[in-house]
């Protein structure tokens, strides 16, 4: 039998030999066995001891002088060893009621404690006593569902996502981030249960949510939810852009399609989670804004501004942070058709000022979400939007080079106004402020404290202001 290579590492032999000694046995267990087998980096390890984790963690902090944090609540205890964080639990045998996710929970063999586990996947194990260790521990052959790509439960399915609902989502992040199927009987269980899902908090939901963001194709996820009938109960907001209505000649795209596509596409560019739910939500008010005119077909008008509007709910809703990086969301949205219409007209200076200054220092993550957007099936189409975006960019970057538009502060500020003229707090300078921002962005001066200077002294005398 050949030793699986991260156990080499004389951490594992210290574990075995501490569980030896106390006649115990011990298990390295769950993901990191599973991670090694698909060459994915894992720095957490859960060990499992058919005792008191807890003991065998302390005595290993005592050998190693590490810190051990105890969870007595959970029976878990924690340390740190290099860069890894390993986690000590107690073989758990669970049995559940209806109407909770927290099982009743008693001391179990190993075998029980798999048996507890979600994944065939995730109950691989590794022995750590002397007398097989490096033994893989595979009861209900997940190496074979790893070699085939899939997840499947270990038990009764029914029984695992009922018991434990969460699950369900699990097993749709584990199919997005590792590309992976779900076994048909898995699958038609997820359906099943899926009304389940209601007792499952928000928090736990966005977690696996925003795991399948950052997945490599983020659609596969989506669509398994929507499959499953999950995605109508955890976020009814997407499955509202499902679909396709005709009238006549006139068909709309099928908004929930385009917005994977999109996301898919996002996903190609970027990590940044944030610009990911940008991608996911900025077509989210097509279907309150959607009309239909007899000439001109379908039209969304307004999408941007009443999407933008709808954020702080939907964010507030699945316990999403209320923070800057919703404003980031909200102003994506919010200006995502904007480089489209740009490219689509001449791309004069001044529309590229304006955008500079909306946009600020989030241009290229804005700029990156418009090339995302374009989802035409139209090769040349899309070869077309690529190139005018290619213009506006160039033409971003003439312009931020001259006129450094990007964090623009105008020259003239309120204070100078009423100190020149002597005047309280008053319109006229909300006015003045506002006359030559707008001045300065669409090139009529240049954005320095002269010209604007002038335009002021001008703009006060047609209003009849005179210094002090
Ligand atoms: P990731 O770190 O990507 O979330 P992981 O598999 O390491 O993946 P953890 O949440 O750290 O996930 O869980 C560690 C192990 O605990 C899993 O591999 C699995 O065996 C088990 N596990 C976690 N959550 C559940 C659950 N809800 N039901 C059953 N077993 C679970």
């Amino acid at each position: 039998m050949s030793i699986p290579a991260p156990l080499s590492d004389p951490l594992f032999h210290t574990i075995g030999k501490i569980a030896d000694a106390k006649g115990l046995r011990a298990f390295v267990i769950g993901g990191y066995v599973r991670d090694y087998y698909l060459h994915r980096p894992c720095t957490d390890i859960d060990v499992v001891v058919t005792g008191s984790g807890i003991e065998v963690a302390q005595e290993l902090g005592r050998q190693l002088h590490s810190n051990v944090s105890v969870f007595k609540n959970f029976g878990t205890a924690m340390l740190r060893v290099g860069g890894m964080e390993v986690e000590f639990v107690g073989a758990r045998k669970e049995s559940y009621r209806a109407d909770s996710r927290k099982p009743i929970v008693e001391n179990g063999t190993i075998e029980d404690d798999q048996k507890r586990r979600d994944f065939t996947i995730n109950a691989m194990a590794w022995s750590l006593n002397a007398s097989d260790f490096g033994a893989l521990v595979d009861p209900f052959d997940g190496m074979s569902d790893l070699e085939q790509c899939i997840i499947r439960t270990p038990c009764d399915p029914d029984t695992t996502f009922s018991d434990d609902p969460l699950r369900m989502l699990r097993a749709i992040r584990f199919a997005t981030q590792l590309g992976f199927d779900i076994f048909p009987e898995t699958f038609d269980a997820i359906t099943r249960n899926r009304e389940r899902i209601r007792i499952v908090s928000k928090e736990r939901i966005v977690t696996e949510l925003n795991k399948i963001i950052l997945s490599p194709r983020p659609s596969i996820g989506f669509e398994l939810l929507d499959l499953t009938g999950l995605l109508e109960l955890i976020f009814p907001e997407l499955a509202r852009l499902k679909g396709v209505e005709r009238r006549g000649s006139h068909a709309h795209k099928d908004n929930f399609l385009h917005t994977l596509k999109v996301v898919d596409n996002i996903a190609r560019k970027t990590d940044d989670l944030w610009l990911r739910w940008a991608a996911l939500l900025h077509d989210i008010a097509k279907p309150a804004t959607k009309a239909y005119d007899s000439k001109t077909g379908w039209t969304f008008h307004g999408h941007e501004v009443l999407g933008s509007k709808m954020i702080p709910g939907i964010f507030r809703n699945m316990k999403l942070p209320l923070n800057e990086k919703m404003k980031f969301v909200q102003k994506m949205v919010f200006l995502h058709l904007r480089p489209i219409i740009l490219s689509e007209d001449k791309v004069t200076d001044s529309a590229v000022r304006r955008l500079l200054f909306e946009a600020g220092d989030d241009i290229d993550a804005l700029m990156t979400l418009c090339e995302a957007d374009i989802t035409s099936g139209i090769d040349a189409k899309v070869q077309r939007y690529l190139k005018n975006f290619a213009l506006v960019r160039q033409k971003m970057r003439e312009i931020e080079e001259k006129d450094r538009i990007r964090n623009f502060q105008p020259p003239i500020t309120g204070e100078i106004i009423m100190e020149t003229y002597g005047l309280s707090p008053c319109r006229e300078i909300g006015d003045i402020k506002a006359a030559i921002k707008d001045a300065i962005l669409d090139g009529a001066i240049g954005n320095n404290y002269d010209e604007a200077y002038a335009l002021m002294e001008r703009l006060a005398a047609e209003r009849g202001l005179k210094k002090q």
